[in-house]
């Protein structure tokens, strides 16, 4: 099923959706390298806005875990992102807490990262970085809280495994980017060579 139109699809984004999505895709590479953030770069495929923003919203919370087909089928036909993305030695999803899990059932970030490290032959690695602290919700908060909301609520287990490993870091969306600071954070602090964040789109 196309995951913009509902339509019956075998590649999950029809032709018709994936020329008007293909024309408003950003498909950007951003280097943080010389800024604060312990993150070198973001990539992100869409502005948060319109039926991008539906489709992430329906992804989210109404159980239509499906549509991260709709976005692989997509970046898979991006050949600069798909190049960039090779570039890491391990995909990670950003992690959700154990009760945000049972709640939803699935972990939105998971199911793209798992399936892009498949696709493109890349380590995977999941319950490595892990969410220890069920906080407030990131979307509930104002700017200046979000940062100090997720200070230590993440934990690396097994360090030995990112030992000087480029890591990426999936999420869906990146607002203010405090939720991947601090996973990265965690990751330099515990001798990554260095974390990049991929999210689908950016607020
Ligand atoms: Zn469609």
């Amino acid at each position: 099923m196309c995951g913009f139109c509902g339509k019956l699809d075998k590649n999950s984004l029809c032709n018709k959706c994936k020329i008007r999505i293909q024309k408003n895709a950003i498909c950007k590479i951003e280097d943080y390298r010389e800024t604060s953030s312990y993150f070198d770069e973001h990539i992100y495929l869409f502005q948060y806005d319109g039926e991008v923003r539906d489709a992430i919203l329906n992804y989210k919370f109404n159980e239509q875990s499906h549509i991260y087909r709709t976005f692989l089928e997509f970046i898979k036909n991006n050949e600069n992102i798909c190049a960039q993305i090779k570039k890491y030695d391990i995909i990670m999803p950003i992690p959700i807490s154990k009760k945000r899990l049972n709640l939803r059932g699935y972990n939105q970030s998971a199911l793209i990262a798992r399936n892009l490290a498949k696709v493109l032959n890349i380590e995977y690695k999941e319950n490595v970085l892990v969410k220890i602290i069920d906080n407030k919700p990131q979307s509930e908060l104002g700017q200046h809280e979000r940062s100090t909301n997720v200070k230590g609520v993440y934990k690396l287990k097994a360090p030995r495994n990112i030992y000087q490993k480029k890591i990426l870091l999936v999420d869906d969306i990146f607002t203010t980017g405090s939720t991947a600071n601090e996973c990265a954070r965690v990751l330099k602090e515990n001798n990554a060579n260095s974390v990049g964040i991929f999210t689908i789109a950016k607020d």
